[in-house]
């Protein structure tokens, strides 16, 4: 039975990073795609845990090659997802969790259409600001077009299937726990899960 496929997506600075650390820590059988980027690591990143961290050079290469299932450019930086990895992945039925930005999570959903979008809002844009001042290893510059970035990504909240407002770090990951509980009970899911038990019941 293939995995299921959870794509989070949020403005920097509205807490998804810990919401996801926070899942990971709940659920054994979520893992998290490791993403191939142009940015430079901010402290503590390790090359391979957080990103795969590569030069635009070798990321162009990468993606002419056809190996991105989806790339885009965000902030000034080019951000991927390797296509077979997370083919494999799914294939081999783990549940894999995406952290991507909206335009990636577009080009997710051509490939594979049953994934679960979610959206995840700081509680105000205020709050938003204050926390991408609060992380400090970011300049103004950064900051100032993060911040302009944030309200454009924020306005395709729509696309999404679910939408966690994180005002509160603990009922944030509850939500996103849920979340994911459910996504793996949806009829489709179920159906492949327990082939049998259905295709009993769905006789004439
Ligand atoms: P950061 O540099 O703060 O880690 O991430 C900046 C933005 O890039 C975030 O919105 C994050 O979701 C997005 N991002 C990270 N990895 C990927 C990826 O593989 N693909 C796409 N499309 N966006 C990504």
């Amino acid at each position: 039975m293939p995995g299921t496929l959870i794509i989070i997506t949020a403005p920097s600075g509205a807490g998804k990073t810990t919401l996801v650390r926070g899942l990971l820590e709940r659920d054994p059988q979520m893992h998290l795609s490791v993403s191939y980027t142009t940015r430079a690591p901010r402290p503590g990143e390790q090359d391979g845990r957080e990103y795969h961290f590569v030069d635009v050079e070798t990321f162009r290469t990468l993606r002419d090659r056809g190996e991105f299932l989806e790339w885009a450019e965000v902030h000034g930086n080019y951000y991927a997802t390797s296509r077979v990895w997370l083919k494999e992945q799914i294939a081999t039925g783990r549940d894999i969790l995406l952290e991507i930005d909206w335009q990636g999570a577009q080009q997710v959903r051509r490939s594979f259409s049953d994934a679960v979008g979610v959206f995840v809002l700081p509680p105000s844009v205020d709050a938003l600001e204050s926390r991408l001042r609060g992380r400090g290893t970011d300049s103004e510059d950064v900051i100032a077009r993060r911040l302009l970035g944030a309200r454009g990504e924020m306005r395709h909240v729509a696309e999404f299937d679910y939408v966690i407002l994180n005002d509160d770090l603990q009922n944030a990951i509850d939500d996103l726990v849920a979340v994911v509980r459910a996504s793996r009970l949806r009829y489709g899911r179920q159906r492949l899960r327990h082939q049998q038990y259905f295709d009993f019941l769905e006789q004439d």
